[in-house]
């Protein structure tokens, strides 16, 4: 996520934090803000190590409560298959997306695509199982490293 950008996506999480009654304070900010700023998806430690340039003494369990909330606001997605989060860039609506992860590059891009979410929730359903989170991770190459590999 590049500036403008940026500055979008942090007021839109403010905004609905205000509509929804919730707090950003300026710990969730943060971990808010280096997530999105960065072009990867960040771990917990790196999350902790990123914020030690920032404030004096960050505490682990301030980081993953501060990933929690911003987990159950829907301002950032936990990617299972690296235990790393990345930051929303649609945060308005509640949306199950799909991740393509690129293993060259690291690069992470999020789609949202409500059939697939769908056909999920059908085939779980058509077993008896209660969907709680559908978690869809495709890895894979991404079109960059693709075409710099033909170059
Ligand atoms: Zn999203
Ligand atoms: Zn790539």
């Amino acid at each position: 996520m590049h500036n403008p950008e940026l500055t979008q996506v942090l007021e839109q999480a403010e905004a609905l934090c205000v509509e929804r009654g919730v707090r950003l304070t300026d710990q969730r900010k943060t971990v808010l803000r280096l997530l999105c700023e960065s072009d990867k998806p960040l771990s917990a430690y790196e999350l902790l190590d990123r914020m030690r340039n920032l404030i004096k003494n960050p505490a682990p369990p301030t980081v993953y409560r501060a990933l929690d909330f911003l987990l159950e606001q829907g301002l950032v997605h936990k990617l299972e298959s690296l235990h790393a989060y990345v930051g929303c860039t649609h945060p308005d609506h509640p949306h199950a997306s799909q991740f393509l992860i690129c293993d060259e590059c690291g690069e992470v891009a999020e789609v949202e695509d409500p059939s697939v979410s769908t056909s999920l929730k059908a085939a779980g359903k058509a077993v008896g199982f209660r969907t709680k989170r559908p978690v869809v991770e495709l890895l894979g190459t991404c079109a960059q490293c693709i075409e710099k590999r033909d170059e």
